[in-house]
Formats: structure tokens, C-alpha cells, sequence
């Protein structure tokens, strides 16, 4: 005897969360079944030591769609709100930036830096009206696709003729030369540079940076944020309006296989052999997970298969989580500070030099680094006067040449901890307990596969109407029933839920 459902979600992250709930809202009996004890997926809080909890993965809030507020009815609070990113520079002359200024560069760099982000801004505004739709398809002669199409032209048309062309010109460029043609100072630039670089396997020359670069302002403006409790207040948020709405959840319960029938799903089959029955499987798992592992190559088209093996997904980002006795000592920072995002990019050079080891599957000696002290406004995650650092640290690769033995993990954190102590000088010397968690640790922890930041690059070639490949933009997999809610879709990842909303959307449109 198998439970029967409208609908099953493989993976309670927090997309899948999204889907369910909005599914359920609309009257479908929905099930969701996740592999970990948590939900959330890469948006967790958990403990590291003894009396330390840090967001596991994600960290900061900056892409989450208020329509996805809106139609949740979510109510997300706040350590720190519309933070300063403060640069670090070698020598203690800090740049800080918020919105379209930055202090502590020249004035031509301040005037420079406030009309780049007047573009970038109406470049990214444009961005975002498509984060929450579904991209047309191609080729037809649906009205819909045609009208979303034409939309699209007509926005882009909409800039002017000279922001048209300049954005035409500049999304699929590098953010390297960018920079270097309008800015002089080195710390500004590394920053730039690290905001377009952060959990991708791309460096700042390498095409596609400005797309990223865009892509990250697309959420809110980049504004970021510290959700109070960790990200896993998000997520647990998200499952709350899920089980509100009638939806059940149920973690530890890996789904092994998707049940194929004639053509079709016909629900889902867990590790632990129980079986469940809906014909509508939508996956919150990543693309190459859920064709291979869960559905089966054998069920879809060769040409197809060949498609989503082909999808670039080696994570590159890593997470560093530290206990400290108290907050290092960081020359040119006053304590307030350490409510801010802290980050360690110096100069464009080196981000590029950061970016090179990865290619030939070696970590970065002097990594990139983006910090958070959590626990500076939000008691609940360290014992009182202790703190916790949350970094992430770029470039490490997924595949390590050498393999990710203890030696080799030993040896990065060692590197990345010189890297804090450049500008940290007594960090080694508070730090009660560590955690460094490789892309191969969260591919294993999380079920992402490379360990991906978004589930497969975020590059024109993997971007809207071909994400995750052509051809299944649109949510749908080409085998009736099946569908994916996941950043491996359409428009990728961040702690959005426009993955999950939009899949939503469709999976509803298709069945009224
Ligand atoms: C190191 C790192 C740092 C990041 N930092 C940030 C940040 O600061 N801000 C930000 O916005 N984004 C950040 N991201 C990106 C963000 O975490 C992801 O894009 C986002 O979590 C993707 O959400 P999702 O719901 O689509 O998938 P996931 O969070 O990956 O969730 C998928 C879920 O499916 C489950 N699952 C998979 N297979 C199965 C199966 N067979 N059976 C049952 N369950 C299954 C998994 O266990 C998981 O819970 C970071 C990512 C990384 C790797």
C-alpha cells in the first residue's frame, strides 16, 4: 500500500520549500521528502562546536524575491540590514561601500564608482523583472513565449539607444576590464571583482563577470543582509508556511529513485524502501542529480542526456566557519564594524592570481574572502562574549588534484587563516575550533553536485532561455510529470526562491 499525493517535492531546500507551499496553497496534497535531518538545503543554521552555530552554506540575504515574501507571507528578522561592505586593504586604509557610494577612494573614484552603479543598477532592474518569470521557449508560435519574447526586446529597447548598446556590449564582458578603464583604486576594484566572482569557477577576465556581477545586484539592489538565527530562520520560516498551508515534510528520507511508468512518473522510491505515489515529481535536487541518479539516463532523449552532462558545475567556493574566544584585533576598524561584510580582495590582480590554482585543481594560496561575525548582533549563536566567523573563501577546487586528503585540508585552512591574519594579526590566536567545509564536503552534506553554488555555472551559455539546458527551460523535463524547482533552473541561485515560485507557477498553468 503507497500514499497517493498531487504532488512530490525530492528535496525540502529552500526552492523546494517555496514550490511546495505554493502548491499546497492552491489546493495540491504535496509531500516533500528530504535526505538531511534539516531542512533548508544550503540554507542552514547548525552547530559547529559546542555552543557555535553559523549558517552552514549561504550566509547573507540579498536575492530574496519579495514577491516570494509576498505570496509566503514571510517574516524574515534581521541581525544586520542593508550592510556596508567593508574592503580590506593591506595597508589600513579600509574603503567602505553602501548603495552607490563608497568612501576612502579619491574623488574621481567616487564620482566614477556612483555613475557605475547607475548603470549597473538599470541594467540589473531590467534583470530582475526576468528572475521571476519563466524564459520563453524558443521557436515557437505560443502566444505567450511570443509576448514574453517581444517583451523582453521592448525592455531592452527601453534603456535608450546608448544604454541598449552599452548593455549589449557589456553582458557577456569581463568585469576586469571594466573596472580597469574606469576606476584607480586597487581596493575598489578587488571588491568589484569579488562581488562578481563569488561562487562561480570564473575570474574577473574571464567573460561572463559582468552577467554575474549584474545577476548579484538583480536581487535587491545588493543590499545585504544578516538573518537573525542564521539562514536557517529562512528556511524554517518557508517550512512553517508549508506545513501551514498542508504540506508534509519529512527529512532523513533520501529519495533513491523516480518511478518511471509508460512514459511517465509515477512517483518516487526512498533508500529506506518506501514508496510514494504522485504524477507530478518535481525535483529540488540539482539537473545532473536528478537525470542520472534519481530518473535514469535511459528514460530521456541521448541528445538530452548529453546536454545536462555537458552542464559546467564545479564548485569553486568554499566555507570557512571559526569559534573565537573574542573579535580579533583588525587595525582600521572600530567595533561596530564587525556588523558589516568584511572582505579580502585587495586588488583585481589578485583575485585573477586567486582564480588561477583552481584551473589546474590546486587551492588558492592567498584566497579571496568575503567575512561575517554573526554573532556580533545575535547572541542566539555563540556563548556570551564568544563570537563566530562565517567566511566564504574562493577559489577551492572541487576536484582536487591531490585529493581532498586531511594534509590538503590542513594545508588551506592554514593558508586561508594567514590570508585572515594579514589583516587579523591575532585571529589564530582566538580561534577555539574550526570548520572548513570544501566544495566535495558540500556536494556529500548538501547533495549538490561539484558543490555548486548555483547548480551549474551562471554563464550565457547556461543562462535563461538554456538554463539549465535548451530546450527545458521552462521547468519542465522532457518526461510527463517531471519537473525542476531547484538554482539549477531558471534564473539560478542565492537564497532567492524564484526557482521554486516560478516552477510553481508553471506546474499550475499546465494543470488549470
Ligand atoms: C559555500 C556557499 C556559500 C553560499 N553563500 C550564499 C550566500 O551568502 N547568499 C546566497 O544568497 N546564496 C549563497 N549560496 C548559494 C545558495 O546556498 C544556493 O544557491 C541555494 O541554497 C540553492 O537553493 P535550492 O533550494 O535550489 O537548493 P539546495 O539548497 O541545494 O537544496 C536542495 C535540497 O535537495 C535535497 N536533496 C538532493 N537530493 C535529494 C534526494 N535524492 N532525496 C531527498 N532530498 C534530496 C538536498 O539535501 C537539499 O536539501 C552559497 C552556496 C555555497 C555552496
Amino acid at each position: 500500500m503507497t500514499d497517493r499525493y498531487d504532488a512530490i517535492v525530492i528535496g525540502a531546500g529552500h526552492n523546494g520549500l517555496v514550490c511546495s507551499a505554493l502548491l499546497a496553497k492552491a489546493g495540491y496534497k504535496v509531500l516533500v521528502l528530504e535526505a538531511n535531518t534539516q531542512v533548508g538545503g544550503a540554507a542552514v543554521t547548525r552547530e559547529f562546536a559546542p555552543g557555535f552555530s553559523v549558517s552552514a552554506c549561504a550566509h547573507l540575504l540579498y536575492q530574496l524575491q519579495p514577491e516570494v515574501v509576498r505570496d509566503l507571507s514571510l517574516r524574515v528578522k534581521f541581525a544586520s540590514e542593508d550592510m556596508t561592505t567593508i574592503a580590506l586593504a593591506a595597508d589600513g586604509k579600509h574603503i567602505r561601500m553602501r548603495g552607490d557610494s563608497v568612501e576612502g577612494v579619491s574623488d574621481d573614484d567616487a564620482v566614477s564608482y556612483r555613475s557605475f552603479q547607475k548603470r549597473m543598477q538599470a541594467f540589473a532592474r531590467l534583470l530582475r523583472t526576468y528572475l521571476n518569470k519563466t524564459p520563453p521557449r524558443l521557436g515557437t508560435r505560443k502566444l505567450r513565449d511570443l509576448v514574453t519574447l517581444a517583451k523582453l526586446g521592448f525592455d531592452i529597447r527601453r534603456l535608450g539607444k546608448t544604454e541598449m548598446r552599452e548593455f549589449l556590449r557589456l553582458i557577456g564582458m569581463n568585469i576586469h576590464d571594466e573596472v580597469d578603464e574606469r576606476f584607480e583604486s586597487p581596493t575598489l576594484k578587488g571588491a568589484i571583482c569579488l562581488d562578481a566572482i563569488l561562487g562561480t569557477h570564473l575570474g574577473p577576465r574571464s567573460p561572463n563577470t559582468i552577467l554575474t556581477y549584474l545577476y548579484r545586484l538583480a536581487g535587491n539592489g545588493g543590499q545585504v543582509a544578516v538573518p537573525y538565527g542564521g539562514m536557517g530562520s529562512v528556511a524554517d520560516e518557508m517550512a512553517s508556511t508549508a506545513r501551514s498551508a498542508g504540506v508534509t515534510i519529512r527529512t532523513d528520507m533520501p529519495v533513491k529513485r523516480i518511478v518511471v511508468d509508460n512514459g511517465r512518473v509515477r512517483g518516487v522510491e526512498t533508500s529506506s524502501g518506501e514508496s510514494f505515489e504522485s504524477y507530478n515529481v518535481i525535483s529540488n535536487a540539482d539537473p545532473k542529480r536528478t537525470i542520472f541518479e534519481l530518473l535514469g539516463a535511459r528514460h530521456v532523449e541521448t541528445g538530452f542526456a548529453r546536454r545536462i552532462e555537458n552542464i559546467r558545475m564545479q564548485g569553486n567556493a568554499a566555507k570557512l566557519h571559526l569559534a573565537l574566544d573574542g573579535l580579533p584585533d583588525i587595525p582600521g576598524l572600530m567595533k561596530k564594524d564587525f556588523a558589516e561584510r568584511i572582505v579580502i580582495a585587495p586588488d583585481e590582480h589578485y583575485v585573477e592570481r586567486a582564480f588561477n590554482p583552481v584551473k589546474y585543481g590546486a587551492c588558492s594560496p592567498q584566497p579571496v574572502i568575503e567575512m561575517t561575525f554573526p554573532s556580533f548582533r545575535d547572541a542566539s549563536l555563540a556563548p556570551t562574549g564568544k563570537h563566530v566567523l562565517s567566511a566564504v573563501v574562493q577559489y577551492a577546487p572541487y576536484a582536487s588534484k591531490e585529493g581532498w586528503s586531511d594534509a590538503a585540508r590542513d594545508k588551506f585552512l592554514k593558508d586561508v587563516i594567514e590570508t585572515i591574519a594579514a589583516y587579523a594579526p591575532d585571529i589564530e590566536s582566538r580561534i577555539s575550533a574550526s570548520e572548513l567545509l570544501t566544495p566535495a564536503d558540500i556536494e556529500r552534506e548538501f547533495h549538490i553536485t561539484g558543490g555548486h553554488w548555483h547548480h551549474g555555472e551562471l554563464t550565457l551559455d547556461q543562462f535563461l532561455f538554456v538554463r539549465p539546458v535548451g530546450g527545458a527551460a521552462q521547468y519542465r523535463m522532457p518526461i510527463d510529470g517531471l519537473y525542476l524547482c531547484g538554482a539549477g533552473a531558471h534564473p539560478g541561485g542565492g537564497i532567492s526562491g524564484a526557482a521554486g515560485r516560478n516552477a510553481a507557477r508553471e506546474i499550475l498553468r499546465e494543470k488549470s
